[in-house]
């Protein structure tokens, strides 16, 4: 199979995005129409996520040679999701004390409409449907998180039930259900194990260990053939979706309510894309940090428009590879479990959607709420699935540690659509400079 012409494939994905908007805004009611395109593409990709995934991370353990050698990465791994997933919640918090965009944007007809809709609608139900299909968690399980939803008592959740739920997540007992759901981390942490397992086994193993290598390859090259068609799946799914919000009206939130909350995330993810993470990567590397997002363009644009960091891991990882040239060993390992812990976009937007439905409800939070915003946006961000709009789920988790109305997250519902692409995008970029990094530090 030849090589794709990569810098043409940017640009025509860029040109199918443009042209995907343009049409929506223009026909919409024809738009939606190619969202069988959008579906069949999506679903491509969402079919070799898992085995991908799994004979990724093999192969990577399988390739360091010796389980010890896993320590100072997978430390590294860990200590820069944390770090910049911190650092994300602090660009948020900082954005949107400036902007305030929820203070005299939204009015009181707008703010008992969503109230009204909560009563009937129950979105709460909706939410927990939502959360048990993204986490792979049962109802009561995910009761434990997040009291709004348990039948007891109401109570605020500590963070020692959020921790221990999170530590759940990691396990499973059914690899297949794990795999069904595309819950990745316990089938990463299997994988992991079932690796070091056979680092120890020696010859014994040979043939398993070669064809979880070639089966690894082959995938790769089954992501390529994928890419070839991307600027049409990318097309038909931008085409789709605006066209929906186009003609629901959704758009016009934008220019009404939601507008200044929108423009609010959207800066702060560009200041933690524009000036933080390129900066870590600069002083890792000393290479021109825009000239990496250029190389992993495809990657961020399948994000866009996907709005799944689990989807578009096949995208990225062939980016990082091939067009990044990222050591496969770092690219293995880190990007597929950063596609499920290290969301930087969904931690910042957390921040800033708690504080904007606080200011819109005339809640006055603390400095120590900000606070507790803070470290329950770095949770619910890791406990984030990588699918579309996980974060609007996990958000519950802080409107209830800072005692903040869950119904109003209808204030933000009708546009998370949009602003889950940007913050996917950043998600992505923020797991590619880690692989970077780990393999500079490695
Ligand atoms: N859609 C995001 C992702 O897949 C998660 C979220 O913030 O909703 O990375």
């Amino acid at each position: 199979m030849s090589e794709p012409k990569k810098s043409h494939l940017t640009l025509w994905i860029c040109g199918a995005i443009v042209a995907a908007i343009g049409s929506a805004l223009v026909f919409p009611h024809l738009a939606v129409k190619f969202h069988v395109g959008g579906e069949i593409f999506l679903r491509l990709l969402r079919m070799i996520v898992v085995p991908l995934v799994v004979t990724s991370v093999m192969s990577g353990i399988l390739g360091l040679g010796d389980v010890r050698k896993l320590g100072r990465p997978g430390g590294a791994a860990l200590l820069y999701y944390l770090t910049t997933t911190v650092l994300a919640v602090f660009v948020g918090l900082m954005v949107v004390n400036l902007i305030q965009p929820g203070m005299g944007t939204v009015d009181e007809a707008s703010l008992a409409a969503v109230k009204a809709e909560s009563d009937t609608n129950s979105p709460k139900a909706r939410l927990l449907m939502a959360l048990t299909d993204a986490t792979g968690l049962s109802k009561e399980e995910i009761g434990g998180v997040f009291e709004e939803f348990s039948p007891g008592p109401q109570e605020s959740p500590t963070i020692g039930t959020i921790l221990k739920n999170l530590l759940l997540m990691l396990f499973t007992d059914n690899l297949f259900a794990a795999a069904a759901n595309t819950s990745l981390l316990p089938l990463i942490l299997f994988s992991i194990v079932f690796a070091c397992m056979l680092t120890t086994m020696g010859s014994r193993v040979s043939h398993l260990s070669a064809m979880i290598e070639q089966i690894n390859d082959a995938l790769m090259r089954f992501v390529l053939l994928i890419m070839r068609i991307s600027p049409l799946g990318i097309f038909c799914l931008v085409a789709a979706r605006f066209g929906q919000a186009q003609a629901e009206g959704k758009l016009l939130d934008l220019v009404n309510q939601t507008g200044w909350y929108v423009l609010t995330v959207v800066f702060g993810l560009g200041i933690h894309a524009c000036c933080i993470l390129p900066l870590i990567y600069w002083c890792f590397t000393r290479k021109n940090p825009f000239r990496f997002i250029l190389q992993m363009s495809q990657a961020l644009l399948t994000a866009f428009s996907t709005a799944s960091s689990s989807a578009t891991l096949p995208v990225t990882m062939e980016c990082a590879i091939d067009r990044a040239g990222v050591s496969e060993r770092s690219v293995k390992f880190v990007l597929p479990l950063g596609a499920t812990i290290n969301m930087d976009g969904t931690a910042l937007y957390e921040a800033v959607a708690a504080l904007f439905i606080a200011q819109a409800t005339g809640y006055d939070l603390s400095l120590l709420q900000q606070l507790v915003i803070a470290v329950t946006a770095t949770l619910a961000a890791i406990g984030a699935a990588g699918i579309p709009e996980a974060g609007l789920v996990t958000m519950i988790i802080v409107l209830n540690a800072v005692g903040l109305p869950v119904e109003y997250i209808g204030l933000v519902l009708s546009v998370d659509w949009l602003v889950d692409r940007f913050r996917t995008a950043v998600n992505i970029y923020g797991d590619c400079v880690g692989a970077v990094v780990v393999e500079r530090v490695s």
